[in-house]
């Protein structure tokens, strides 16, 4: 149902900022550091690797798929509409089709965005012009590569794509995984 993502499998680096405490709720939301994505999105993904490749660039995952029960308690933390989806409505997270990641160099070591992943600030939002002009050519470089492989991007946070028309897709509870994500 879920494919999951490796550094192995997926040529990717992998930061699952929600298995640790660097995250806006301080705490692990996650027993472990899992990153599934539905097929499509993994197939989506694959191409965007590639992509970033050609150019001597990778990727480094900050979360996937994000079972309902996480995106509840999030809200419950944090009801800001700007940069939470309402889980009434359900998060394209939650359904497996959303991923935030961002790049990194031949090293390893990641571009300069700007801001870092998950802050919650007008200038995490995409065409801001007050980051450096080299953070905001690195957040077009990712726009770039995302869109050719065929993801959408989210106004409000760099690291943030989804693929078109999410709701095709069933929100997934924890329930979908052999090993649940939840710590909770
Ligand atoms: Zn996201």
């Amino acid at each position: 149902m879920l494919v999951e993502i490796t550094e192995s499998d997926h040529d990717v680096l992998l930061d699952i900022v929600y298995a640790t405490e660097r995250n806006f709720t301080g705490i692990p939301v996650y027993r472990r550091p899992g990153c599934y994505l539905h097929p499509d999105a993994a197939a989506a993904l694959g191409r965007a690797v590639t992509l970033a490749k050609a150019i001597g660039l990778r990727f480094k995952i900050f979360d996937a798929f994000r079972p309902s029960e996480v995106q509840w308690n999030f809200w419950a933390f944090r009801p800001d509409p700007e940069f939470l989806a309402d889980p009434r409505r359900g998060s394209a997270h939650s359904r497996g089709v959303a991923v935030d990641l961002t790049l990194v160099d031949a090293t390893g070591r990641e571009l300069d965005m700007g801001t870092g992943f998950d802050a919650f600030t007008p200038l995490s939002h995409h065409a801001n012009t007050d980051i450096s002009a080299e953070a905001q050519r690195n957040r077009f470089t990712l726009l770039g590569i995302m869109s050719a492989a065929g993801w959408d991007f989210y106004g409000n946070e760099w690291w943030h794509y989804q693929l078109f028309q999410p709701t095709r897709y069933r929100v997934l509870s924890d329930s979908i995984l052999d090993a649940p994500l939840s710590a909770v």
